[in-house]
């Protein structure tokens, strides 16, 4: 095991997921062939137990010069808080999330957290301190316990076992046919969709980060598997500063706050019904998405 996971000990943080592209999921493969492009500074210093307070403040972002992407990005999101981000397809909100492992360097403006510029800590730290869930999961073809522990090499079998509960996992496990020691991919048992996503998230509880991405499943799970995900991901989000790409009513709606994207810009902010009633950019988003409100 050791050797296996020698290599990827640096990437740790980051093979949990991968930001989109234009033409939908980007392999975190193809991000890592981009990672060289930023180097740490001479003197970023390494960040640990970041209580999880992020700013935005007036960034600026484009993936290439000729197209602005990000404009004027002003955000707070309080330790702890947990904030979704909403808009149409293509505004910019997994763009803005990835930016806070810093996948991609802004062009102006600066992002903090706990006041500390992620440009002064070194990305390795940065990233231990940030947990990603999205749809697409990766796996190795190694054992249940070895693909758990990839959220915290050296976990033991208990702390592996803990994670999987509060991920709602551990009934999977139990009725693998060898526990923890069951073999996954070619070798051994196919874990389905909401298997693989309960997984991701007994990782991020090993890792135990204090700031959680999550980029909300947009394809139907049947109702059972889809309650055991919510469950877990809203204990996951417990006590951690959460940004969510969130495409659910609950979702959005229990959030502390909303923060509305279009185009680039963040256009409107506050809590769900302070939002209705402006009938402003979230009311006609959310009409257009779940209906007329008379309708609930
Ligand atoms: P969706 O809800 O569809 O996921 P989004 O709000 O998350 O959309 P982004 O994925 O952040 O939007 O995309 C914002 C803009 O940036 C889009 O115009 C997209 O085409 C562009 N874009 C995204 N990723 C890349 C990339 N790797 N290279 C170049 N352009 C990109």
């Amino acid at each position: 095991i050791t050797v296996l996971f020698r290599p990827i000990d640096k990437i740790i943080s980051v093979i949990e997921s991968y930001p989109k592209g234009i033409a939908g999921f980007k392999r975190f493969a193809d991000l890592m062939d981009t990672e060289p492009d930023i180097v740490d500074s001479p003197s970023a210093r390494k960040v640990s137990d970041l209580r999880g307070d992020i700013v935005f403040d007036k960034v600026n972002f484009a993936y290439s010069d000729d197209r602005p992407i990000l404009r004027d990005i002003t955000l707070s999101v309080k330790a702890g808080e947990t904030i979704a981000l909403v808009g149409p397809s293509g505004a910019g909100k997994t763009t803005i999330c990835s930016l806070l492992p810093r996948f991609y360097e802004i062009d102006s403006g600066a992002i903090t957290i706990d006041g500390i510029d992620i440009r002064d800590m070194t990305q390795d730290s940065l990233r231990s301190q940030i947990g990603i869930v999205q749809q697409d999961v990766f796996m190795f073809g190694t054992s249940i316990r070895d693909n758990i522990a990839y959220g915290r090499l050296g976990a033991t079998d208990e702390e592996i076992m803990d994670a999987a509960r509060s991920a709602q996992f551990d009934s999977v496990i139990a009725q693998l046919p060898e526990g923890l020691d069951t073999m996954i991919g070619e070798r051994g048992v196919k874990l389905s969709g909401g298997q693989k996503q309960r997984l991701a998230i007994a990782r991020i509880f090993l890792k135990n980060p204090p700031i959680l991405i999550l980029d909300e499943a947009t394809s139907a799970l049947d109702t059972e598997t889809e309650m055991q995900i919510q469950r877990a991901l809203s204990a996951l989000s417990e006590g951690r500063t959460t940004l969510v790409i969130a495409h659910r009513l609950a979702t959005i709606r229990n959030a502390d706050r909303i923060a509305v994207v279009a185009d680039g810009r963040i256009v409107e902010e506050g809590a769900h019904d302070v939002l209705v009633a402006k009938a402003g950019a979230y009311a006609r988003l959310h009409n257009a998405q779940f209906g007329a409100w008379a309708a609930e």
